[in-house]
């Protein structure tokens, strides 16, 4: 098989962008096909870019122009309801520092950067289904249209339409048994934290904030839920109702969660409904289609390394078109990316559950957790696998073995 000189990637989220700018600095003509219309890009609330993600971004020159929209968020201090401190992570030495992002910003800010570098971005243009060829690939679009390329990328996120026309028998997404929750504070008259995000295993659901030095503040809360919602079902519900839920769930609490609930503005609760990671995706590519970021490797919020990952994996499949013919492309791909997003994955499952104990789990936690911290924890041995994930561009990528 030939070289690769075009791509249609569907999908103008995070992956997306990414991997059509890494495509442009390989050589390859890369165009993004996203479903909604230009103005719909990013709601949510906030979102972190940790130190592999801000490196990712940095081993194809777009750091700067994209950090630029976040704040600088280098260390995470982790709590328990009644404000005691359970333990503090900081970035560690020598990398780039973890930022946080409006995540409506972030995307702007991903977009703005793909479009500096020549990227052309169509938008309200849905895919629906691909012909897949021996010489090349064909996208077909809602609106009736046809794309020829000689690869097809799916960056369309966790609900990919290209992941269940790759694999009818691909996994769905799986309920973490949490509902996610956020919003901002303008003026919360609470103090700066200082380049920190709090994290706080509150008595009855998980609280996260964040106040910056311009006195705003930005919240999360994580609330157990029995049943999967979804962002419909979950808006279906109204605000005084989700507010006036959370005000019990935190009534117990020392937190600053009741005083930023009470600035939440009228339409503004972010509402995200349930959240979900993926199950191991067995097929990442067939022919000349392949999935990147959420499509293929889906983990919840709690790791705080969804969008990392998927900056990481949209560079490293960039490299690998550019040095290898598809098929060994894809293999070397999935070869650099799976075991690692599966790790983090399964590792987050975990943390999950550790937000919604029953009371004995909580005190258990609560004990155990500063001890670990001050007799076990090397910030080295337990983040640098996961921080430290550096790129060489410039590295030729090895054909794999077969
Ligand atoms: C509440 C919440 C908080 C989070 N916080 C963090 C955090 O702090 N740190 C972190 O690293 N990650 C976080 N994440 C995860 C992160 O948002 C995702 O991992 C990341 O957005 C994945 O990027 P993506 O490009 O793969 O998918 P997306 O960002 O979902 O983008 C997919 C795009 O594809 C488009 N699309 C879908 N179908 C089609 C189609 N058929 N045709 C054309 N376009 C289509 C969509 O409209 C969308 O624009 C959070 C997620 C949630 C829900």
């Amino acid at each position: 098989m030939a070289r690769v000189r075009t791509a249609v990637v569907i999908g103008g989220g995070i992956a997306g962008p990414v991997v059509a700018v890494a495509l442009r600095r390989a050589g390859i003509a890369a165009t993004v096909y996203e479903a909604y219309a230009k103005n719909a890009d990013g709601i949510g609330g906030e979102l972190m870019l940790a130190p592999n993600g801000m490196a990712a971004l940095a081993a194809i020159g777009i750091a700067e122009e994209v950090g630029a929209a976040g704040v600088p968020t280098p260390r995470m201090v982790m709590e328990t309801g009644a404000g005691k401190r359970l333990g503090q992570f900081e970035d560690l030495p020598g990398l780039p520092t973890s930022r946080t992002f409006k995540r409506a910003r972030l995307y702007r800010a991903l977009v703005d950067a793909a479009v500096d570098a020549g990227v052309p971005i169509e938008y309200g243009r849905r895919l629906v289904g691909f012909e897949d060829g021996v010489d090349s690939v064909v996208a077909v679009f809602e609106d009736g249209t046809r794309v020829e390329a000689d690869v097809l990328i799916g960056a369309d996120g966790i609900w990919s339409t290209v992941r269940g026309l790759l694999d009818p028998g691909a996994p769905q997404p799986r309920f973490s048994g949490l509902v996610g929750l956020g919003g901002w504070a303008r003026d919360a008259g609470l103090p700066s934290t200082a380049g920190a995000m709090h994290l706080a295993y509150g008595r009855k659901a998980f609280f996260g904030y964040r106040v910056g030095d311009d006195a705003e503040a930005g919240w999360f809360a994580n609330v157990h839920s029995a049943e999967m919602l979804t962002a419909a079902q979950a808006r279906a519900i109204p605000e005084s109702e989700w507010l006036a839920r959370l005000r019990e769930l935190f009534a117990d609490d020392e937190l600053p969660a009741l005083r930023l609930l009470d600035q939440v503005d009228p339409g503004e609760l972010v509402n995200v409904g349930g959240l979900q990671d993926m199950p191991p995706v067995r097929t990442w590519s067939r022919g000349r289609v392949v999935l990147v970021g959420d499509a293929a490797h889906a983990t919840t919020p709690s790791s705080g390394q969804g969008a990392s990952l998927s900056i990481e994996s949209a560079v490293e499949l960039a490299r690998c078109l550019r040095d290898l013919p598809v098929a060994e492309a894809f293999r070397a791909y999935e070869g650099l990316r799976r075991a690692r997003v599966e790790k983090v994955i399964a590792r987050t499952a975990r943390i999950n559950n550790d937000k919604a104990p029953g009371p004995v789990g909580r005190v258990v936690r609560d004990l155990v957790f500063p001890l670990v911290m001050r007799t076990f924890y090397q910030p080295e041995r337990m983040m640098g696998w996961l921080h430290r994930y550096t790129i060489d561009w410039d590295a030729v990528v090895p054909a794999p073995q077969s």
